[in-house]
C-alpha cells in the first residue's frame, strides 16, 4: 500500500487488531521512506449484486419486488410474516455471499423457489408456474410428481 504522505510503496504493518466486534481489522502502518504512521481499516465488502435480466439489461436488486413475488405466491396460505422475512433474509445473504457484482435474475428466482418449497408446497407451485420458462416446466412437472409421492 502506498504511503498517503510521500506516496512511496514501501509501507509495513506494525500493528493489527480486530475492532467492531470482529467485523473490521484495524491496521497501523508505517512508511519505510518518511516514517509517517497511518491507519487503515479493512471490512468485508458485502454488496447485493446487480440483477441481469433476461433481455441482458441490468437493474439494481429490488428487495420489495422479491417480497411481493413471494407474498403473492403465499396469498391465503398459512405462513407467518416472520417466516417470510427470514426467507428473504436468507436469499439476500446468499446473494451477498456469492461475491459476484452481477447475477442472472434466474438465480434470484431459483433461490426464492427453494425457500418457498420449504415454506409451503402450494406457494412453491404457484411461484414456479409464474416464474419458470416453458422448458423448465417439463422438468418441474416431474418434480411435482415426486412431491405427490
Ligand atoms: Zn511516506
Amino acid at each position: 500500500m502506498h504511503c498517503p504522505f510521500c506516496s512511496t510503496e514501501e509501507t509495513k504493518v506494525i500493528d493489527s487488531r480486530l475492532v467492531s466486534d470482529g467485523y473490521q481489522v484495524r491496521r497501523r502502518r508505517e512508511c519505510g521512506n518518511c516514517h509517517e504512521r497511518f491507519t487503515t481499516f479493512e471490512t468485508a465488502e458485502l454488496i447485493v449484486p446487480k440483477i441481469i435480466k433476461n433481455d441482458g439489461t441490468r437493474e439494481p436488486f429490488n428487495e420489495d419486488k422479491l417480497r411481493r413475488g413471494i407474498q403473492h405466491a403465499l396469498e391465503k396460505r398459512p405462513v407467518s410474516a416472520d417466516d417470510v422475512e427470514q426467507a428473504i433474509s436468507r436469499i439476500m445473504h446468499l446473494l451477498r455471499t456469492t461475491g459476484e457484482r452481477e447475477v442472472p435474475s434466474k438465480l434470484v428466482g431459483t433461490l426464492a423457489m427453494e425457500e418457498l418449497k420449504k415454506l409451503d408446497k402450494v406457494a412453491y407451485i404457484r411461484f414456479a408456474s409464474v416464474y419458470l420458462s416453458f422448458d423448465d416446466i417439463k422438468q418441474f412437472s416431474k418434480e411435482i410428481e415426486n412431491l405427490r409421492d
